[in-house]
């Protein structure tokens, strides 16, 4: 192994069957289990975990990706801290919550490793969808609906389906080759995938509403926002989210990284490009937030992450100018610090006087945000209705990061759960019951 793959090998290595088994019987198996609830595609957890223990890795596999068809790659990209893990009653007990990812991961690499079917197409009801985008929500959404019977096409902008899941997800967590896997399960169900098709530009949008019983619009985010400042289209001034697609579609080593990488923006976008830009071998990778620690948005586990990783922050740093004069070279900023309560009872931001310094890069990274690819839903004349899947045309329908304006996987798998849920009872189909209102019913 080179010292690169090592770089950006398996953070969270699988459980070996021994290891699997020992940690299923610490489970309690509880009855309202909090794991559950604090699931968004409410995985049966308890269930799962006791079929690992008595052998049924199928069964296993079919409960997690029943509720949540990206299972799969969740069970490696999910911020469980903050969710089943989070809620898992050993916490309570000052004992290490179990492994749920980590089993979930056993159960779901069984399933793909022997190509199990877990799951038939219904009985064909003559309906047809269009689903625009094959990220999670897409993807979840096709699965339901083939279940229900409807033929599904999904077209996607990209070469190869995925989303975020093979384009994005930083790659010591998750790696191309098992979003893919999991696309094609879902694919294996007899949906239809358009790949390299821009709607909006190769096929009107008008065109599949017209064509199609419903359409669903998953179409994630748009690219990163500017920064809004003189010099930022310099050579050198890269979006982070372009860096990080690069590395995850090409040799490590044919990914461009300077020796004094800056990025700005403290989400988990900007973690993800920090850390791997240090992996990848720059000699300093910093953070250039304007706000404190306390205000980052990124998970506190990324940030323990890439501090272990040997990355650099600046808090209450603002950018102002990009320098350089045929390449990027340095970043000015200065100072900040909290001020008073503003309007909204929130600390403003103020600048410190005289504090204006450069923080010297060769290669600047854009991490500031994306927007909810309003301009797609615009020309496409669609309003989101209040966080709902329906939107305000007829059987149109939206899900993911471009109706939650941006969350995890498995926010998205749920919400495609939801769409397909939707569209199946505006074709005419029976109500499904959700996963929530099964675990709320038990
Ligand atoms: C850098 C980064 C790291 C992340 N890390 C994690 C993580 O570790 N864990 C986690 O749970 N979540 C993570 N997320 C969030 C997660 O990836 C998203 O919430 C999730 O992928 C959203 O799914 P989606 O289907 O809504 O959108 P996307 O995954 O963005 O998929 C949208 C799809 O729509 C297609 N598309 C867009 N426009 C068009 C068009 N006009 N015509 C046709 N196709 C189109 C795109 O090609 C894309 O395939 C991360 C996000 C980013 C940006
Ligand atoms: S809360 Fe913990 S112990 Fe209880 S069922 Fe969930 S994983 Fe098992």
């Amino acid at each position: 192994m080179t010292q690169l793959e090592e770089n950006f090998a398996d953070i969270a290595p699988p459980l070996n069957r021994d290891a699997a088994l020992l940690e299923s019987t610490k489970c309690l198996y509880c009855h309202d289990a909090p794991c559950m609830i604090a699931c968004p595609t409410h995985i049966d957890v308890p269930s799962f975990i006791k079929k690992i223990n008595t052998g049924n890795l199928r069964g296993s596999a079919r409960v997690i990706l029943d509720a949540n068809p990206m299972g799969h790659s969740c069970a490696r990209a999910c911020p469980v801290d903050v969710l089943c893990e989070g809620a898992c009653v050993l916490n309570d007990r000052d004992e290490e919550p179990i492994k749920i990812a980590l089993l979930q991961r056993y159960a779901t690499d069984y399933a793909i490793e022997k190509s199990l079917r877990l799951f038939e197409p219904g009985a064909a009801t003559g309906k047809k969808v269009a689903i625009i985008g094959a990220g999670p929500a897409g993807l979840s959404c096709a699965q339901d609906l083939r279940r229900m019977g409807h033929a599904v096409t999904i077209f996607d902008a990209h070469p190869v389906p995925g989303g975020l899941n093979t384009y994005g997800i930083a790659e010591y967590k998750m790696r191309p080759p098992i979003a893919l896997a999991e696309a094609k399960m879902v694919i294996d169900l007899g949906a239809e995938i358009k790949s390299g098709v821009t709607v909006g530009r190769d096929v009107a949008f008008e065109d599949l509403h017209k064509e199609y019983d419903a359409v669903l619009v998953a179409v994630g985010l748009s690219g990163t926002r500017k920064l809004g400042i003189p010099g930022e289209e310099l050579p050198g001034v890269i979006d982070a989210l372009a860096f990080i697609e690069h590395l995850k579609t090409h040799p490590y080593d044919e990914t461009p990284v300077g020796r004094n990488v800056v990025v700005v923006g403290a989400g988990n976008t900007a973690i993800d490009a920090v850390t791997q830009a240090k992996r990848l071998g720059a000699n300093a990778a910093t953070i250039v937030y304007r706000r404190g620690e306390e205000e980052m948005p990124a998970y506190e586990y990324e940030f323990q992450l890439a501090k272990k990783d040997g990355c650099a922050f600046r808090f209450f740093t603002v950018p102002k100018r990009v320098i350089g004069t045929d390449r990027v070279t340095g970043l000015e900023c200065v100072r900040s610090q909290m001020g008073p309560p503003g309007a909204d009872g929130k600390p403003t931001l103020v600048e410190v006087p005289n504090s204006t310094h450069v923080v010297e890069c060769d290669m600047l990274m854009r991490a500031t945000g994306q927007g909810r690819n309003g301009d797609f839903l615009k020309s496409a004349g669609i309003t989101i209705q209040s966080g709902s899947v329906v939107s305000t045309l007829p059987n149109v329908f939206v899900a993911g990061d471009c109706l939650s304006g941006g969350a995890e996987i498995v926010n998205a798998a749920a919400d495609g759960k939801a769409a397909a849920a939707a569209i199946n009872l505006a074709l005419g189909g029976q109500p499904v019951m959700s996963q929530r209102d099964r675990m709320i019913r038990a």
